[in-house]
Protein backbone atom coordinates (compact mmCIF):
# COMPACT_ATOMS: atom_id res chain seq x y z
CA UNK A 1 0.00 0.00 0.00
CA UNK A 2 1.37 3.38 -0.88
CA UNK A 3 0.29 6.31 1.85
CA UNK A 4 0.49 9.81 0.73
CA UNK A 5 2.51 11.77 3.82
CA UNK A 6 3.30 15.61 3.28
CA UNK A 7 3.63 15.45 -0.68
CA UNK A 8 4.86 11.99 -1.50
CA UNK A 9 3.29 8.99 -2.28
CA UNK A 10 5.91 6.32 0.21
CA UNK A 11 5.70 2.64 0.90
CA UNK A 12 3.44 1.95 3.89
CA UNK A 13 6.51 0.92 5.87
CA UNK A 14 8.01 4.39 5.20
CA UNK A 15 4.85 6.02 6.49
CA UNK A 16 5.64 6.98 9.56
CA UNK A 17 5.45 10.29 11.88
CA UNK A 18 7.20 11.11 15.36
CA UNK A 19 6.85 10.15 18.53
CA UNK A 20 6.68 13.94 19.54
CA UNK A 21 4.03 14.81 16.79
CA UNK A 22 1.76 16.26 18.57
CA UNK A 23 -0.92 14.20 17.12
CA UNK A 24 -0.10 11.61 18.57
CA UNK A 25 0.64 13.34 22.11
CA UNK A 26 -2.45 15.39 22.30
CA UNK A 27 -4.96 14.36 19.73
CA UNK A 28 -3.85 17.75 18.21
CA UNK A 29 -4.99 17.38 14.39
CA UNK A 30 -8.12 16.92 12.66
CA UNK A 31 -9.31 14.63 9.97
CA UNK A 32 -11.53 13.27 7.29
CA UNK A 33 -13.09 9.65 6.49
CA UNK A 34 -14.13 10.26 2.62
CA UNK A 35 -15.56 7.36 0.13
CA UNK A 36 -15.15 6.25 -3.03
CA UNK A 37 -17.60 4.20 -5.23
CA UNK A 38 -17.18 3.23 -8.26
CA UNK A 39 -14.24 4.75 -9.30
CA UNK A 40 -15.16 8.62 -8.14
CA UNK A 41 -14.39 10.07 -4.42
CA UNK A 42 -17.79 11.16 -3.10
CA UNK A 43 -18.67 14.85 -2.08
CA UNK A 44 -14.67 15.08 -2.05
CA UNK A 45 -14.68 18.92 -2.05
CA UNK A 46 -17.27 18.99 0.68
CA UNK A 47 -15.18 16.52 3.01
CA UNK A 48 -12.24 19.01 1.91
CA UNK A 49 -14.21 22.60 2.64
CA UNK A 50 -14.86 20.92 6.32
CA UNK A 51 -11.73 19.69 6.70
CA UNK A 52 -9.88 23.40 6.02
CA UNK A 53 -13.20 24.61 8.69
CA UNK A 54 -11.61 22.08 11.03
CA UNK A 55 -8.23 22.93 11.31
CA UNK A 56 -8.77 26.78 10.90
CA UNK A 57 -11.15 26.03 14.55
CA UNK A 58 -8.29 24.60 15.93
CA UNK A 59 -6.00 27.73 14.46
CA UNK A 60 -3.79 25.08 12.37
CA UNK A 61 -2.74 26.37 8.88
CA UNK A 62 -2.48 24.04 6.41
CA UNK A 63 -0.18 25.12 3.95
CA UNK A 64 -1.52 22.90 0.80
CA UNK A 65 -4.52 24.54 -0.96
CA UNK A 66 -7.55 23.23 -1.13
CA UNK A 67 -7.20 22.05 -4.64
CA UNK A 68 -3.81 20.26 -4.13
CA UNK A 69 -5.34 18.55 -0.85
CA UNK A 70 -8.12 16.93 -3.62
CA UNK A 71 -5.81 16.19 -6.21
CA UNK A 72 -3.48 14.07 -3.47
CA UNK A 73 -6.39 12.19 -2.31
CA UNK A 74 -7.60 11.09 -5.97
CA UNK A 75 -3.61 10.75 -6.75
CA UNK A 76 -3.73 8.17 -3.53
CA UNK A 77 -6.98 6.48 -4.57
CA UNK A 78 -5.61 5.67 -7.74
CA UNK A 79 -1.82 4.89 -6.55
CA UNK A 80 -3.81 2.14 -4.37
CA UNK A 81 -6.28 1.01 -7.17
CA UNK A 82 -9.23 2.22 -5.07
CA UNK A 83 -12.22 2.58 -6.62
CA UNK A 84 -14.49 1.48 -3.99
CA UNK A 85 -13.07 2.26 -0.18
CA UNK A 86 -12.30 4.70 1.91
CA UNK A 87 -9.55 7.10 2.52
CA UNK A 88 -8.67 8.47 5.82
CA UNK A 89 -7.12 12.50 5.51
CA UNK A 90 -5.35 13.60 8.63
CA UNK A 91 -3.72 16.97 9.09
CA UNK A 92 -1.55 16.79 12.53
CA UNK A 93 0.14 19.80 14.51
CA UNK A 94 3.13 18.27 13.69
CA UNK A 95 6.27 17.81 15.65
CA UNK A 96 6.68 19.63 18.68
CA UNK A 97 8.13 19.82 21.98
CA UNK A 98 6.63 17.73 24.95
CA UNK A 99 4.72 21.11 26.64
CA UNK A 100 1.16 22.13 24.74
CA UNK A 101 2.27 24.92 23.14
CA UNK A 102 1.36 23.97 19.30
CA UNK A 103 2.85 27.54 17.89
CA UNK A 104 6.20 25.13 18.92
CA UNK A 105 5.57 22.70 16.03
CA UNK A 106 7.16 22.76 13.04
CA UNK A 107 4.82 22.24 10.21
CA UNK A 108 1.19 20.06 10.01
CA UNK A 109 2.08 16.97 8.67
CA UNK A 110 -0.76 15.26 5.91
CA UNK A 111 -1.19 12.03 5.50
CA UNK A 112 -3.61 10.38 3.66
CA UNK A 113 -4.43 6.51 3.72
CA UNK A 114 -6.80 4.84 0.98
CA UNK A 115 -8.17 1.36 1.67
CA UNK A 116 -10.88 -1.11 1.83
CA UNK A 117 -14.07 -0.51 3.93
CA UNK A 118 -15.37 -2.55 7.05
CA UNK A 119 -18.71 -1.92 7.35
CA UNK A 120 -21.32 -2.90 9.96
CA UNK A 121 -22.34 -6.45 9.31
CA UNK A 122 -25.17 -6.78 7.01
CA UNK A 123 -27.37 -8.36 9.50
CA UNK A 124 -27.44 -5.10 11.43
CA UNK A 125 -28.80 -3.19 8.04
CA UNK A 126 -31.44 -5.57 7.31
CA UNK A 127 -32.61 -5.68 10.46
CA UNK A 128 -32.14 -2.35 12.40
CA UNK A 129 -30.05 -2.22 15.17
CA UNK A 130 -29.93 -1.73 18.34
CA UNK A 131 -28.31 1.21 20.71
CA UNK A 132 -28.87 2.53 24.05
CA UNK A 133 -28.11 6.70 25.61
CA UNK A 134 -25.25 6.72 27.65
CA UNK A 135 -23.85 8.70 30.12
CA UNK A 136 -20.97 10.34 28.76
CA UNK A 137 -22.11 13.66 27.54
CA UNK A 138 -21.25 15.32 24.32
CA UNK A 139 -18.56 17.49 24.42
CA UNK A 140 -19.88 21.04 24.98
CA UNK A 141 -19.70 23.20 22.29
CA UNK A 142 -17.08 25.77 23.87
CA UNK A 143 -14.84 22.90 25.20
CA UNK A 144 -14.34 21.16 22.21
CA UNK A 145 -17.02 22.19 19.25
CA UNK A 146 -18.13 19.37 17.51
CA UNK A 147 -18.50 20.35 14.66
CA UNK A 148 -14.50 20.39 14.72
CA UNK A 149 -13.75 17.22 13.35
CA UNK A 150 -10.68 16.37 15.69
CA UNK A 151 -7.98 13.84 16.23
CA UNK A 152 -9.35 14.11 19.91
CA UNK A 153 -12.20 11.22 20.13
CA UNK A 154 -12.32 10.78 23.60
CA UNK A 155 -15.39 11.80 24.08
CA UNK A 156 -17.01 9.54 21.54
CA UNK A 157 -14.56 6.87 22.33
CA UNK A 158 -15.89 6.90 26.13
CA UNK A 159 -19.58 6.53 24.59
CA UNK A 160 -18.74 3.56 22.98
CA UNK A 161 -17.14 1.67 25.87
CA UNK A 162 -20.25 2.54 27.13
CA UNK A 163 -22.49 1.06 23.76
CA UNK A 164 -20.06 -1.94 24.11
CA UNK A 165 -20.45 -2.89 27.32
CA UNK A 166 -24.13 -2.66 27.40
CA UNK A 167 -23.99 -5.39 24.45
CA UNK A 168 -24.93 -2.92 21.47
CA UNK A 169 -22.75 -1.80 18.65
CA UNK A 170 -23.60 2.46 18.55
CA UNK A 171 -24.70 4.62 21.09
CA UNK A 172 -26.53 8.15 21.36
CA UNK A 173 -25.43 10.46 23.15
CA UNK A 174 -27.09 13.55 25.00
CA UNK A 175 -25.56 17.51 25.42
CA UNK A 176 -25.17 18.92 28.50
CA UNK A 177 -28.80 19.99 28.58
CA UNK A 178 -29.80 16.95 27.81
CA UNK A 179 -30.64 17.26 24.27
CA UNK A 180 -29.82 14.54 21.58
CA UNK A 181 -26.78 15.43 20.08
CA UNK A 182 -25.34 12.87 17.68
CA UNK A 183 -24.08 8.84 18.08
CA UNK A 184 -20.57 8.39 18.97
CA UNK A 185 -19.69 8.16 15.48
CA UNK A 186 -23.01 9.09 13.43
CA UNK A 187 -25.63 11.42 12.78
CA UNK A 188 -29.41 10.96 14.01
CA UNK A 189 -32.70 11.85 12.70
CA UNK A 190 -36.24 10.85 14.02
CA UNK A 191 -39.33 9.99 11.65
CA UNK A 192 -42.59 10.99 12.91
CA UNK A 193 -45.30 10.65 9.63
CA UNK A 194 -43.60 12.25 6.85
CA UNK A 195 -41.22 14.89 9.34
CA UNK A 196 -37.68 14.38 9.44
CA UNK A 197 -36.10 16.04 12.48
CA UNK A 198 -32.43 15.89 13.28
CA UNK A 199 -30.71 17.93 16.02
CA UNK A 200 -29.09 20.95 14.96
CA UNK A 201 -24.86 21.52 15.13
CA UNK A 202 -24.85 23.48 18.04
CA UNK A 203 -26.93 20.95 20.22
CA UNK A 204 -23.03 19.55 19.76
CA UNK A 205 -23.34 17.15 16.41
CA UNK A 206 -20.63 17.10 13.69
CA UNK A 207 -22.37 19.02 10.21
CA UNK A 208 -22.06 15.61 8.87
CA UNK A 209 -21.35 15.34 5.13
CA UNK A 210 -24.06 12.22 4.86
CA UNK A 211 -26.85 14.23 7.62
CA UNK A 212 -26.55 16.73 4.40
CA UNK A 213 -26.69 15.11 1.84
CA UNK A 214 -30.03 12.77 3.35
CA UNK A 215 -31.44 16.41 4.52
CA UNK A 216 -31.11 17.54 0.67
CA UNK A 217 -32.69 14.03 -0.59
CA UNK A 218 -35.27 13.96 1.94
CA UNK A 219 -36.46 17.47 0.95
CA UNK A 220 -36.81 16.46 -3.02
CA UNK A 221 -38.53 13.52 -2.34
CA UNK A 222 -41.20 15.77 -0.67
CA UNK A 223 -40.46 15.24 3.05
CA UNK A 224 -40.26 18.06 5.54
CA UNK A 225 -37.25 17.94 7.74
CA UNK A 226 -36.62 20.39 11.06
CA UNK A 227 -33.25 20.60 12.73
CA UNK A 228 -34.26 21.26 15.96
CA UNK A 229 -34.07 20.55 19.71
CA UNK A 230 -34.88 16.56 20.64
CA UNK A 231 -35.14 14.63 23.62
CA UNK A 232 -35.42 11.34 24.04
CA UNK A 233 -39.23 11.83 23.97
CA UNK A 234 -38.15 12.66 20.17
CA UNK A 235 -36.54 9.17 19.68
CA UNK A 236 -38.99 6.80 21.76
CA UNK A 237 -42.16 8.26 20.12
CA UNK A 238 -40.81 8.06 16.59
CA UNK A 239 -41.71 6.11 13.65
CA UNK A 240 -38.25 5.61 12.51
CA UNK A 241 -34.93 6.31 13.78
CA UNK A 242 -31.50 6.16 11.44
CA UNK A 243 -28.35 6.71 11.50
CA UNK A 244 -26.01 8.52 8.74
CA UNK A 245 -22.32 8.15 8.05
CA UNK A 246 -19.90 8.45 5.67
CA UNK A 247 -19.01 4.62 6.73
CA UNK A 248 -22.23 3.44 7.72
CA UNK A 249 -23.90 5.17 4.98
CA UNK A 250 -27.93 5.21 6.40
CA UNK A 251 -28.32 2.84 9.10
CA UNK A 252 -31.99 2.12 10.60
CA UNK A 253 -32.14 2.13 14.63
CA UNK A 254 -35.47 -0.50 15.35
CA UNK A 255 -34.37 -0.38 19.34
CA UNK A 256 -33.68 2.18 21.85
CA UNK A 257 -33.06 1.39 25.40
CA UNK A 258 -34.31 -1.77 24.78
CA UNK A 259 -37.56 0.02 23.37
CA UNK A 260 -38.34 -1.43 19.75
CA UNK A 261 -38.93 2.12 17.70
CA UNK A 262 -41.89 2.30 15.22
CA UNK A 263 -43.06 -1.47 14.34
CA UNK A 264 -39.43 -2.74 15.45
CA UNK A 265 -38.26 -3.39 11.45
CA UNK A 266 -36.10 -1.01 9.57
CA UNK A 267 -39.21 1.80 8.02
CA UNK A 268 -40.04 2.32 4.36
CA UNK A 269 -38.60 6.11 4.30
CA UNK A 270 -35.60 5.25 6.09
CA UNK A 271 -35.35 2.22 3.08
CA UNK A 272 -36.33 4.88 0.65
CA UNK A 273 -33.73 7.21 1.69
CA UNK A 274 -31.20 4.46 2.08
CA UNK A 275 -31.72 3.80 -1.56
CA UNK A 276 -31.58 7.09 -3.09
CA UNK A 277 -28.19 7.96 -1.23
CA UNK A 278 -26.96 4.76 -2.71
CA UNK A 279 -28.11 5.69 -6.40
CA UNK A 280 -26.62 9.05 -5.42
CA UNK A 281 -23.75 7.79 -4.04
CA UNK A 282 -23.45 5.10 -7.28
CA UNK A 283 -23.50 8.32 -9.69
CA UNK A 284 -21.49 11.22 -8.61
CA UNK A 285 -18.15 12.16 -7.59
CA UNK A 286 -14.65 13.35 -8.25
CA UNK A 287 -13.28 10.65 -11.17
CA UNK A 288 -10.34 9.29 -9.84
CA UNK A 289 -8.32 8.86 -13.13
N1 LIG B 1 -20.71 12.43 13.96
C1 LIG B 1 -19.50 11.97 14.31
C2 LIG B 1 -19.05 12.13 15.71
C3 LIG B 1 -18.67 11.39 13.35
O1 LIG B 1 -17.45 10.94 13.69
C4 LIG B 1 -19.11 11.25 12.02
C5 LIG B 1 -18.23 10.65 10.97
N2 LIG B 1 -18.00 9.29 11.17
C6 LIG B 1 -20.41 11.69 11.71
C7 LIG B 1 -21.16 12.30 12.71
C8 LIG B 1 -20.96 11.57 10.33
O2 LIG B 1 -20.35 12.51 9.48
P1 LIG B 1 -20.16 12.24 7.93
O3 LIG B 1 -21.51 11.99 7.37
O4 LIG B 1 -19.56 13.48 7.40
O5 LIG B 1 -19.28 11.05 7.81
Amino acid sequence: MKIFLNGKLVPEKQAVVSVFDHGLLYGDGVFEGIRAYNGRVFKLDEHIDRLYRSAAAIALKIAMPKSEMSDAVVKTCKANGVKNGYIRLVVTRGVGELGLNPYLCSKPQVIIIADAIKLYPDELYEKGMSVVTVGTVRNHVEAINPRIKSLNYLNNILAKIEAINSGVAECIMLNTQGYVAEASGDNIFAIHGKKLLTPPSWCGALEGITRQTVIELAREAGYEVREDVMTRYDLYTADEVFLTGTAAEIISVTNIDRRPIGSGKPGVITQQLCAAYRKLAAETGAPIK
